[in-house]
């Protein structure tokens, strides 16, 4: 797995490819805009260009972009649905502008109009975004939820059927919330119920179909349906949970993100997560890039940002 995390880009857009490598990131996670606002300044396109150049020159593996919060593609309320549709459009033209490999969203929440009237409306929502950017290179992700309200995709199965009825292709994927897959009660800290959420994967959504992990332990009991994140190995998913799926090779080219909480000591928290996961690898080659690369000691005591 490409171990990385979630950026800040209040600094801009480069430094935050930079900041992830000096934190030990593989892969960098970042907002194209502020994620609480319906829309955001244009990126210009020389920020833009800095920021491929940034990934490219700090040898990033992966990189995504995750949407706003106020998008809701599973809208039964009609302005509501509309405004989302251009914003998430507008999100997919900052990921394609950025170059970068995936769009995370969360599919929707139904507001009280059914699961099924709501699947079908994301599935609406993401032919019209295809359509209308169908040179786009961007990959959508789906992201599992945790089931808190009425939010969709908590299941596979939800999963499944909005990219069967988005007729799949390589648009289209699932990235995958540790932390949300616990609290919707998915349990994968033995090997047997590994096994058993790894059968799922490969029978309901087909294990090309998830691109990203977000590497996140809960806060909340298995089944809890509550979206609390904690650090890695201080919550309820614990360290042993988390060595099967980093270890695994089947997943050995997809990015996992940390969208961990950060205190006070900001990204510190990150490293100490990423060495935490780094601590389960048995393999010898997933080496973290500072190591490999010699340019910066393996530890850094305090981090820029
Ligand atoms: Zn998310
Ligand atoms: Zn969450």
């Amino acid at each position: 797995m490409f171990l990385g995390a979630h950026i800040g880009i209040a600094d801009g857009l480069a430094n935050a490819a930079h900041t992830g490598h000096a934190i030990g990131c593989e892969a960098i996670q970042i907002f194209a805009k502020s994620p609480q606002m319906w829309a955001g300044p244009p990126i210009p396109a020389a920020a833009a260009e800095e920021f491929r150049a940034a990934v490219r020159a700090e040898r990033l593996r992966a990189t995504a972009v995750h949407h706003g919060y106020l998008v809701n593609l599973a809208s039964p309320k009609r302005p509501m649905l509309a405004r989302s549709r251009r914003a998430f459009l507008d999100e997919i033209r900052r990921a394609d502008l950025l170059g970068v490999d995936g769009l995370i969203f969360h599919p929707g929440a139904h507001l009280g109009s059914g699961p099924e009237a709501g699947l079908k409306t994301i599935a609406e929502s993401l032919r019209q975004a295809l359509e209308a950017d169908p040179d786009g290179k961007v990959r959508l992700l789906l992201e599992n939820a945790a089931g808190q309200g009425t939010a969709l995709c908590t299941t596979f199965e939800e999963l499944a059927t909005v990219i069967a009825a988005v007729g799949g292709g390589p648009r289209v994927g699932v990235a995958l919330d540790t932390c949300h897959l616990f609290a919707s009660g998915v349990d994968f800290r033995t090997d047997e119920s590994y096994g058993t959420l790894v059968d799922r994967i490969d029978g309901i959504l087909h294990r090309g179909t998830v691109r990203a992990f977000h590497l996140n332990d809960a806060k909340a009991d298995l089944g809890s349906h509550l979206d609390r994140h904690e650090n890695i190995g201080k919550g309820q998913i614990g360290l042993e949970g988390f060595r099967r799926l980093v270890n695994d090779s089947r997943w050995s080219e997809t990015p996992g993100y940390l969208e961990t909480p950060i205190d006070e000591r900001g990204y510190d928290r990150y490293v100490e997560d990423l060495r935490s996961l780094r601590g389960l690898l048995k393999s010898p080659t997933a080496e973290p890039p500072t190591r490999s690369a010699g340019r910066r000691p393996a530890r850094r005591a305090s981090i820029v940002k």
